[in-house]
């Protein structure tokens, strides 16, 4: 028989090893890895325990749509590495947006949201939401008089999105959640950019933080996956009530990929922010790139917000070419390495037009007002050999 070490507290491990042990839960099989539970019921050995699972009594599991023990580790792996008591995990990154806020909204109340958002976002914000009642102001997230004048008594809930896509400006999430917390507002922090690696919303008086599964914590391009972090009142309270019953579950096997894949994350995201710095500084000094914006780079007009709020500047590089899209569009073509595509987090690097991709449905007034021009061009850097990807864009940009 294994002793069993006295004094184990998860809580105090290191983010390595919260990674790759959190929330481990092992099967009297004794497997080495976490195991796939790809089952959608459960039963009982007697309807007694039936009736006191559905009645709250006992906390087995049901059915799967209310849970599930892979998606189980996958939670409770993210809620220790965040620091949080709970999260709540769902299909997609959009389904945690909407679920997070959704949940706690209701007719009549009024929303405020920082303008730079992700494109789907925007819609929840500014048309999804509003056709259930909701009232929604958009405000210039670097400006906090602006914040300040928005956010009022009637004020239920704050979102917003730091670095933002595709622009990486920076938001002051102690300012912000200073100024909502003061009204009794809820604040939502969408941290799929930053990673719970570099930023920690929750130590700045940030109350849910959504993610989107499919970016960083998959990270190899092969599931979609969302997950919702909070305190255990607002998962039982707000999340599961909404949740269990409109069904954004995500699928056991999607949970075990990112659960996989959130043992790596930690040093997948540190290489590809060392790589991104290299990119944005070798992209700063080529001619015919007008604009560099990475948020740790001296040139980024936050840079010492983002310096204090990100332990690096993340593995997204946003720039600008001269000749707008026709030039973004020839950059693209000619790339060798880096592909096309709108994804991002991803091991293999890959480069978007926003403003023709992620950024096009939103319309050409609402792209000038978050400052997407027609020559931007966004990098999500992945794991290559800086060298490579460098070379890459030399070649691409300058000849
Ligand atoms: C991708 C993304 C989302 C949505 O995540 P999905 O998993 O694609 O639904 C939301 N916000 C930001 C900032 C994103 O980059």
């Amino acid at each position: 028989m294994k002793k069993k070490a006295k004094d184990i507290n998860p809580a105090r491990w290191g983010d390595a090893t919260k990674l790759v042990r959190g929330g481990l839960d092992r099967s009297p099989h004794g497997e080495t890895a976490e195991a796939l539970y790809l089952n959608s019921g459960f039963v009982y050995d007697e309807p007694e325990t039936a009736e006191k699972r559905f009645a709250g009594e006992d906390d087995g599991y049901v059915y799967g749509r209310y849970g599930n023990p892979t998606v189980t580790m996958f939670e409770e792996r993210l809620a220790l590495l965040e620091g949080a008591e709970a999260c709540y995990a769902v299909a997609s990154g959009m389904a945690a947006v909407f679920g997070a806020l959704a949940c706690n909204l209701k007719a009549g109340d009024h929303l405020v949201s920082s303008k730079a958002l992700f494109g789907s976002c925007y819609q929840i914000v500014t048309s999804i939401l509003p056709r259930f009642g909701i009232k929604t102001t958009l405000v210039d997230g670097q400006d906090m008089k602006g914040w300040r004048e928005a956010i009022t008594k009637d004020t239920k809930c704050v979102f917003l999105e730091t670095p933002s896509n595709p622009g990486l400006e920076v938001i002051d999430l102690a300012g912000v959640c200073e100024i909502a917390k003061t009204a009794g507002a809820l604040v939502v922090v969408d941290n799929i950019f930053a990673t719970p690696i570099l930023q920690r919303p929750l130590n700045y008086g940030a109350d849910v933080i959504v993610y989107s599964g499919t970016k960083h914590m998959d990270g190899q391009g092969r599931v979609l996956g969302g997950a919702i972090v909070s305190t255990k009142a607002f998962k039982e309270e707000k999340l599961k009530p909404f949740l269990r019953h409109t069904g954004p579950s995500i699928s056991p096997f999607n949970a075990w990929v990112l659960l996989k894949g959130l043992e790596t994350m930690k040093l997948r995201v540190e290489a590809q922010s060392e790589a991104a710095r290299a990119v944005a500084e070798a992209l700063a000094a080529m001619p015919g790139v007008s604009r560099v914006l990475y948020p740790h780079l001296d040139s980024h007009p936050q840079a010492k917000l983002a310096r204090a709020q990100m332990r690096m500047g993340g593995t997204m590089v946003t720039f600008e070419v001269e000749g707008g899209k026709p030039r973004a569009f020839d950059v693209l073509r000619s790339l060798g390495i880096i592909d096309i595509s709108n994804n991002l987090g991803d091991t293999k690097s890959l480069m978007t037009h926003p403003a023709s991709t992620t950024h096009r449905n939103i319309g050409p007034e609402a792209r000038a007002m978050m400052g997407i021009t027609d020559g931007m061009l966004r990098i999500s850097v992945g794991l290559e050999d800086v060298n490579d990807l460098t070379g890459d864009l030399k070649q691409a940009i300058m000849e």
